[in-house]
């Protein structure tokens, strides 16, 4: 019997009923803005911004209105400005070169390893060429932060995270976005909380907060803020700094402050679906699982194996295969950008320079959604779908001459 998986990649877990029973609450007294507050009140995005900042241990917090805008602030509260250079991962999504755009900036690409990781020799020999490093964690994968922070603090590189798939995530015992001068979260609906739309910025850094802060549009209320630095740091800034609105408002911070008491045991079911699916595609052949460093500890959300050296029609075959089955794979190699996958040459905005080993390595990825909505037996399935599908198409490719 051909086995047919029936489950929807993209249907995530409901809003927990006190996520609802919070947001019902901010839509019955109607203040929905973050700095409409009664006396004594403090607003929900100020509480979530308190409870997120002690989450990843960071001193500040600041919530927005999208993971793209938290980039673009964390970008231009750090200086970059028109014409200015970005180093950037060539594996990420396109928000992240968007995120340069949008202040102007021009993104140049440092490669990818066969880990999915920024390739650190790689960026070493670029670090002349900008400021500020834009470091996506994309999927989930960390690479060696001691080293990346080692190499760019040596050359006064700034680094800013973009940890869009790392919430709840470290390397060694230090949270991911708390390495950089910023670390940008998003809480978009594919992420790991869920408010459809909505951004979180963590720094450790009092004046590039304060900017942020400005940047977000405060409206001189920054004393509202919690997790901000004192009234004193705004002395200057406030009056320096342009209001490019993309604030929270509080009833998603209502929504997601529940999700956020639940993010570890979150966190543990991931994992425990990567296992199924990693142990069902162990020793397939033709297939590479992505290696892990010890130091990573990661949240796996997604999942993604290599098709090292295929040709292309091959790939787009084991593609259409699992499809029918209904597992559905993305492919970060298509030469055309299709849905979320993206390759740094597609960003025909931005020039770049050819990178043979990342192009290797760009067009064998694979990649799928592990929704919480899937069981352990769900992920046993799918597994075994791919190894069979992979392995047919491996070996009638194999016998050819
Ligand atoms: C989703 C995502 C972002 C941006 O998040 P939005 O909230 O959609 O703007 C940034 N980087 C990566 C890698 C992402 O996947």
């Amino acid at each position: 019997m051909t086995e047919i998986f029936t489950g929807l990649f993209t249907q995530q877990e409901p809003i927990p009923e006190e996520g609802i029973a919070a947001a019902n609450v901010v839509m019955q007294h109607g203040r929905l803005h973050r700095y409409n507050t009664v006396d004594g009140e403090i607003a929900e995005v100020a509480m979530l911004e308190e409870e997120f900042a002690q989450a990843t241990g960071a001193d500040y917090c600041l919530a927005v209105a999208s993971g793209g805008y938290a980039i673009t602030t964390a970008l231009r509260a750090c200086g970059v400005g028109q014409g200015d250079r970005v180093l950037t991962n060539a594996f990420t999504l396109a928000p992240v070169p968007g995120a340069i755009a949008a202040v102007g900036g021009v993104p140049i690409y440092v490669g990818v390893t066969e880990q999915l990781v920024i390739d650190l020799d790689d960026l070493a020999n670029k670090l002349d060429q900008a400021d500020v490093l834009l470091l996506s964690h994309m999927r989930g994968h960390i690479c060696d932060m001691e080293r990346l922070m080692a190499l760019c603090n040596a050359a006064n590189v700034t680094v800013v995270e973009d940890c869009a798939h790392t919430m709840g995530a470290s390397w060694e015992d230090i949270p991911t976005g708390r390495w950089g001068r910023f670390g940008c979260f998003s809480t978009q609906t594919y992420k790991h909380i869920n408010s459809g739309e909505g951004g979180l910025l963590i720094s450790n850094d009092a004046e590039a907060m304060a900017r942020a802060i400005m940047l977000s549009g405060s409206y001189m209320m920054f004393e509202r803020h919690r997790a901000a630095p004192t009234a004193s740091v705004f002395a200057q800034i406030k009056y320096e700094t342009p209001n490019i609105s993309g604030r929270m408002d509080n009833l998603r911070a209502a929504i997601l402050r529940p999700q956020l008491r639940h993010l570890a045991e979150q966190s543990a079911k991931w994992n425990a679906r990567y296992d199924v699916v990693a142990n069902g595609l162990a020793e397939t052949p033709g297939l590479t699982l992505v290696g892990r460093d010890a130091g990573e500890k990661f949240v796996a959300s997604s999942f993604q194996f290599l098709l090292l050296d295929w040709d292309e029609a091959a790939i787009s075959e084991v593609i259409s295969r699992c499809a029918r089955r209904g597992v559905e794979l993305k492919w970060f190699g298509a030469a055309e950008p299709v849905g979320f996958t993206s390759r740094y040459d597609s960003w025909r905005y931005a020039p770049s320079e050819p990178m043979p080993a990342t192009d290797r390595v760009l067009a064998s990825i694979v990649d799928m959604r592990l929704p919480l909505t899937f069981s352990l037996e769900d992920c046993a399935m799918i597994a075994r779908i791919i190894r069979a599908e992979v392995s047919a198409v491996f070996q009638s490719n194999a016998v050819q001459p």
